[in-house]
């Protein structure tokens, strides 16, 4: 069965139980928050983390085939020197255990372990006003308090396994990717049916394929994809990126979606048919998400959008040999990068392999788990000994709502987010004081390459603070009225894009029964939105109470 264990009772980071802040989780985010509060301002810090280690996301996504979609270069910390010019990446897209590696390396750098308590997942946070104090209280039954809650507990870390019929009936094996067993899992010989065409089950269905009997993959959403042309870095390539570190960080916080690369500053019709295919072509070469880059207009402008759509299903066409395949894989009806843009290795090409299977659930939906395997409504089954499930994650919102959180007055964050999402910024909720999101509902964060938001909403925060702690403030708020105007222009935000047209997306929740449709990311650019930020704060934090 999968392996959901992670919470064998509190390691202590600290025998301690009151701190300036407390910081959940020990991702990207959690690591830097921890080195921003503890080192930078002196405050007395520990980080409560569910798993036995450091990674977060890379943590609990070992499945075959999990890889970084960000460059190597532009995915890490840039905040520090010494961490960028000490660690080489050895691929243009790192695998998984590569990134775990990085984040251990950074954690063991900056000496930050002896400060995270592993295997402690927190199950209730609530704000005592009284004492202004957040109580947090873990799985094993442990109470810490702090002044600060810092939640960095990721967008995408609560995996969304979804509530088909009969799944305690199946005989045979099951795993959400997002929560694989370490030891790995063994296809040779297995009949393995894999749920799931999105960025994750495009990762790894070409791997399952090489290994397994037979892979039968249920499509319910076909999916654009590019391939990442991953390869070996050159040294060359790894001298230039040092050489040049500082113009690449000026790149990432200049454009959009934080990646190192620039947005072409042309429409799809500004140049001939002929040119805009050859450019399509030489992206498509080069591989991976600058794919997208290639013109200014196309996540804003459908026909600008349907140049892009129709280069890569005619790609899907080309490769794919068994036309009824290829039509059912090219069968897409969203925007070009309207969903998480996917990049690849082979997947299109592994459908041509004589093991694997595609089935179209959209049409035919999958009406139960068998014993044996899944069945469909037409009354068709598919036999399985192992059922992976690439289902993605209840993403932005879940890991919050998950974690028992009352503000003042008692009130939950279910109950003030129950009609979606509402804060300021994607930083603070109101009736919180001094909770703090890092990359909360309402930021940029998924739309982005996210080292760079990560990297922003950690500083910002430890500014924050370090203002409150420097003019006697004890707490800090969002005003109403400031976080409704947010819930709005973040609206406004993704109506200005064809993101928002995308009804089955999880941008909007749509993948999680009963979750309110709500646009969550904030798809105005991560550089318009630091600008904000940045204003907020040079304002003396306007927008927010300060008491
Ligand atoms: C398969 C996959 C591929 C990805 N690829 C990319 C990519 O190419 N580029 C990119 O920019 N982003 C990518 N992402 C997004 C990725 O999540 C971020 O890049 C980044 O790793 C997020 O870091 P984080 O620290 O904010 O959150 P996470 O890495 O998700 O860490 C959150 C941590 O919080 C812990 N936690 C949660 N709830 C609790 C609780 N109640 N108590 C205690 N601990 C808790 C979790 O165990 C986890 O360790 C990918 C995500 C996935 C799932």
């Amino acid at each position: 069965m999968t392996n959901v264990a992670q919470t064998r009772g509190d390691s202590t980071g600290s025998e301690a139980t009151e701190f300036d802040a407390l910081v959940v989780g020990a991702g990207f985010s959690g690591l830097y928050q921890l080195h921003a509060l503890r080192d930078r301002l002196g405050l007395t810090v520990q980080v409560l983390e569910a798993a036995d280690g450091v990674g977060g996301t890379w943590y609990w996504n070992r499945y075959p085939g999990a890889r970084c979609d960000s460059e190597s270069h532009s995915y890490c910390f840039s905040f520090s020197e010494e961490l960028i010019n000490d660690w080489e990446w050895s691929e243009r897209y790192p695998a998984q255990p590569e990134v775990m590696r990085y984040l251990n390396f950074v954690a063991d750098r900056l000496d930050l372990k002896r400060d995270i308590r592993f295997h402690t997942k927190v199950v209730a946070a609530e704000y005592d006003e009284a004492r202004n104090r957040w109580l947090v209280t873990t799985e094993a039954g442990a109470h810490l308090s702090a002044t600060y809650l810092i939640t960095a507990v990721g967008c995408l870390s609560a995996a969304n396994i979804p509530d088909f019929p009969g799944l305690d009936r199946f005989e045979g094996d099951w795993h959400h990717t997002g929560l694989w067993p370490h030891e790995g899992v063994d296809f040779a010989g297995k009949r393995v049916i894999q749920i799931g065409t999105g960025s994750t089950g495009i990762q790894a269905a070409p791997v399952i394929a090489e290994t397994a009997e037979h892979l039968t993959v249920l499509q319910r959403t076909p999916n654009y994809s590019v391939p990442a042309q991953n390869a070996p870095l050159t040294d060359e390539f790894r001298r230039h990126v040092k050489a040049t570190y500082p113009e690449i960080r000026r790149v990432m916080r200049s454009t959009p979606n934080g990646h190192a690369f620039t947005i072409a500053d042309r429409s799809a019709f500004d140049v001939t048919p002929e040119e805009r295919e050859a450019i399509y072509e030489a992206a498509w070469a080069k591989g991976g998400l600058q794919f997208r880059a290639s013109f200014r207009d196309v996540l804003v402008n459908k026909e600008a959008n349907d140049t892009a759509a129709e280069f890569v299903k005619k790609k899907i066409r080309e490769i794919v040999k068994d036309p009824a395949t290829a039509e059912q894989l090219a069968n897409i009806d969203h925007p070009y990068a309207g969903k998480r843009p996917p990049i690849d290795t082979n997947y299109f090409e592994t459908f041509n392999r004589d093991n694997v299977t595609l089935v179209d659930v959209r049409t035919d939906p999958i009406e139960e788990i068998t014993a044996t395997g899944v069945r469909l409504r037409s009354g068709a089954e598919h036999v399985a000994d192992i059922i992976v499930f690439a289902t993605g994650f209840d993403a932005m919102t879940g890991t919050l709502l998950k974690m028992g959180i009352r503000g003042r007055d008692g009130l939950t964050l279910e109950q003030a987010w129950e009609a979606g999402p509402r804060n300021y910024l994607g930083l603070q909720v109101p009736g919180f004081p001094n909770l703090f999101t890092v990359t909360g509902p309402g930021s940029p964060s998924v739309l982005c390459n996210m080292p760079v938001p990560i990297e922003q909403h950690v500083e910002w925060i430890a500014d924050c603070i370090a203002h409150l702690r420097q003019h006697g403030i004890d707490r800090i708020e969002p005003e109403a009225a400031a976080a409704d105007d947010w819930v709005e222009q973040v609206n406004r935000a993704a109506r200005a894009t064809l993101l928002s047209e995308v009804e089955h997306s999880w941008y909007l929740g749509a993948n999680v029964p009963g979750k309110p449709r709500v646009f969550m990311p904030y798809a105005g650019g991560m550089a318009r939105y630091r600008a904000i930020c940045d204003e907020v704060a040079a304002n003396g934090y306007s927008g927010f109470a300060l008491r």
